[in-house]
């Protein structure tokens, strides 16, 4: 589902000079390392990164410290959090003079923060304005702002008339369209391609023209043959079975419009085909008409301003309120969670992913996978492991293990006893650099550097 995306003004900031510090050599000492594979925590383990990469992982009884040395006594590690479904915020319908799309960068460059702060070391922007998001990837990528790692689809992929179309490129035939999908290959490198393949049927909606599946194989084939991996926006078990058979690598969202049968389980546990969990999209709205006071919690207050909370509690809750729209979803989220439940028991890949925008959306998907009844450690995996494999980036993402890249999420408290310790932070690190709070342009505010400098030993220099 796309979210229309709120203009805000349009401030153009000057881009600060790198704010990313070059990567060092830590050891992580006597810390209880939660791996991301769901097997059992192991205590007592020393994890050593040098540069981008991690470089050992093993009992501290056995392990040789280099570099930098961080006291991990009482402190829990895991593999950064990543995201495989957002909308990256910053992108809006309106227009400047002369037809270019007017976009928040400051809005974008303080959502890819929230990201960071709450501990969401990856995320996949699956349909944007390629202005928006492409701009945010490249600047990400050459370390010019404090951000997760960006993997894009750039404009999505769909049939005239169809689900996402005012920001897709539009394919009805495709012979004659080919070229539209050559011109995006080239422009806009998708790391991953997005089709939206859904007759809108969520809730009370219109039925509306539908991609048709031979077109769906063959534009996945274009983008296989590229070396590119897919995935179908569906929310129905039938247009989900059509989109795997049509070759779709994932999904990008489960199944909500009704309880899955026994035979599509069967089908998601002996395919693996991984699946976006997008719970909090659906749930968010009638949240904040029955508890706003969840824009109080910490994570909330850092990632949007005052401003914006108020409105969302006034304005915006009123307007939810009397949506049919918002109960709609309150209805089928049970629904949908026992779905995702009933496939991860089975075997099934869930990755976790909100169709949204900032950091504790992320978080509250952990909270919501947890009501699902899913145990925490899974969760964990969901979170971490799956997200690398919905990607095909599991070889370089997604666990704490020898020579993955050094994407870390240090906790003070278990969250395998209770996911919302994923919550209580103690530092983020991206490609081996620590994660510098205080440097984060977030919405709420500029906020306190969480692992105090020097608190590593020996901690001969700042950086
Ligand atoms: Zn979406």
């Amino acid at each position: 589902m796309l979210r229309s995306i709120l203009s805000r003004s349009l401030a153009l900031s000057l881009l600060l000079a790198a704010p990313v510090a070059s990567a060092g050599t830590w050891t992580i000492e006597h810390v209880t390392l939660i791996d991301g594979t769901g097997g059992p925590s192991k205590p007592d383990m020393t994890v050593v990164v040098d540069g981008t990469r991690i470089v050992a992982v093993g009992p501290a009884s056995v392990s040789t410290p280099k570099g930098r040395r961080i006291d991990g006594r009482g402190k829990y590690l895991m593999p950064g959090i990543m995201d495989v479904h957002i909308h990256l915020r910053g992108a809006s319908d309106a227009k400047t003079p002369d037809g270019r799309p007017v976009i928040d960068e400051d809005a974008a460059r303080a959502a890819l923060a929230s990201f960071l702060y709450s501990g969401i070391t990856t995320v996949v922007d699956v349909g944007n304005q390629p202005e928006n998001i492409l701009k945010m990837r490249s600047d990400e990528r050459a370390g010019r702002i404090l951000s997760p790692r960006i993997f894009a689809t750039g404009n999505l992929i769909t049939y005239p008339g169809s689900h996402g179309d005012f920001m897709a490129v539009r394919i009805a035939d495709y012979e004659k369209d080919k070229p539209l999908l050559e011109k995006h290959l080239a422009e806009q490198q998708p790391d991953i391609l997005k089709i939206t393949y859904d007759e809108e049927g969520w809730g009370a909606r219109p039925m509306i023209t539908l991609m048709p599946a031979e077109l769906m194989q063959q534009i996945i084939r274009f983008y296989n043959l590229h070396g590119i991996r897919t995935t179908v926006h569906v929310s129905s078990e039938r247009r989900s079975l059509e989109a795997i058979f049509a070759g779709a690598d994932t999904l990008a969202h489960p199944v909500i419009q009704g309880p899955v049968s026994d035979s599509f389980v069967k089908l998601m546990a002996a395919r693996k085909t991984p699946f976006a969990t997008t719970l909090t999209i659906g749930e968010n709205y009638s949240r904040l008409v029955e508890h706003p006071e969840y824009l109080d919690q910490p994570l909330y207050v850092a990632s949007f301003s005052g401003a914006e909370r108020q409105i969302l509690k006034t304005e915006t809750r009123a307007a939810w309120q009397k949506r049919t729209w918002t109960w709609w979803m309150k209805v089928m989220t049970p629904i949908c969670e026992e779905n995702i439940a009933k496939i991860v028991a089975a075997g099934g890949v869930a990755a976790l992913g909100t169709d949204q925008s900032s950091g504790p959306a992320t978080q509250r998907e952990m909270e919501l996978l947890a009501q699902a009844g899913i145990k925490p450690s899974e969760i964990i995996r969901i979170a971490t492991l799956n997200g690398a494999v919905f990607l095909g980036k599991e070889r370089d993402m997604g666990t704490v293990s020898e020579g993955k890249i050094a994407d870390l999420l240090l906790l003070n408290a278990d969250p395998t006893v209770d996911i919302n310790n994923a919550k209580n932070i103690a530092l983020v690190m991206k490609g081996g650099d620590m994660i510098d709070e205080s440097k984060l342009p977030l919405a709420g505010g500029t906020q306190k550097r969480r692992w105090p400098v020097g608190a590593d030993e020996p901690g001969t220099r700042a950086r």
